[in-house]
């Protein structure tokens, strides 16, 4: 099966997700034949742009293989111009219908973020690039609140760094936004737990034949309506 739909995009990486969680992995195209037909050219039915961190390998915890998915990764995935013209690159001109923005937890942007968010100090070289690309998120998240662990309030920024690198890469990209309002490409925010394996969806631009989930948005691209304060309304 090739999937040629947002839909069809995510439950692909959903349903390799649940094999990787259960320890049940098929390892699918990773043989001498796929290898062999790629070489003619690549349609990865997903963008994947994630964090950096060692343990979140997309085609890993996805369990996908050879051509299946096109990924762009950077500490605490932060958007720049090359992170922007990769991910259109694989949503124009290879056609994936979807585009994954994908966190996890425990992460040490994010947990360097909150560090200087708190202190006011800044790191040094370009590890200070990183970090000032991860605080809006910082700020935009809902205030701590009196007895939230620090596990959980960097739970927190992290669900709101997904959540806001996706509505980034729509406003930001006019390429991407034009496909998400032909409802050609979503544009998913998922969020992985080191240790369970499990990638969990935080937002959704676009429609992903999903209902029901806390901050997703879908139809028009309209980001630009979302308020500051982090949680989207639904509509
Ligand atoms: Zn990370």
């Amino acid at each position: 099966m090739h999937a040629t739909t947002p839909q069809q995009a995510w439950r692909a990486l959903r349903d390799g997700n649940a094999r990787f969680v259960t320890g049940r992995r098929e390892h699918p195209n990773q043989d001498v034949d796929r290898r062999a037909e790629l070489a003619r050219g690549q349609s990865p039915f997903a963008v994947v742009f994630g964090c950096s961190d060692s343990r979140v390998a997309a085609e890993i915890i996805f369990d996908r293989g050879l051509g299946d998915l096109f990924v762009v990764r950077t500490a605490g995935h932060v958007v720049d111009s090359g992170v922007l013209g990769s991910i259109e690159f694989g949503a124009t001109l290879l056609a994936s219908p979807l585009v994954v923005v994908l966190g996890h937890d425990q992460c040490g942007a994010v947990t360097a973020a909150l560090k200087a968010h708190a202190t006011g100090q800044m790191p040094t070289g370009y590890v200070r690039d990183i970090v000032e690309r991860v605080l809006p998120s910082v700020i935009t998240a809902p205030p701590s609140t009196p007895g939230l662990g620090a596990a959980q309030r960097l739970d927190q920024v992290s669900d709101e760094h997904i959540r806001h690198t996706g509505q980034l890469i729509v406003e930001r990209s006019a390429a991407i936004a034009r496909l998400v309002d032909q409802g050609r490409c979503a544009v998913i925010g998922v969020a992985y737990r080191l240790e369970e394996g499990q990638a969990r969806l935080v937002s959704a631009i676009g429609d992903i034949g999903e209902v029901g989930i806390g901050e997703i948005e879908s139809g028009e691209s309209g980001v630009e309506s979302s308020p500051a304060g982090g949680g989207e309304p639904p509509r």
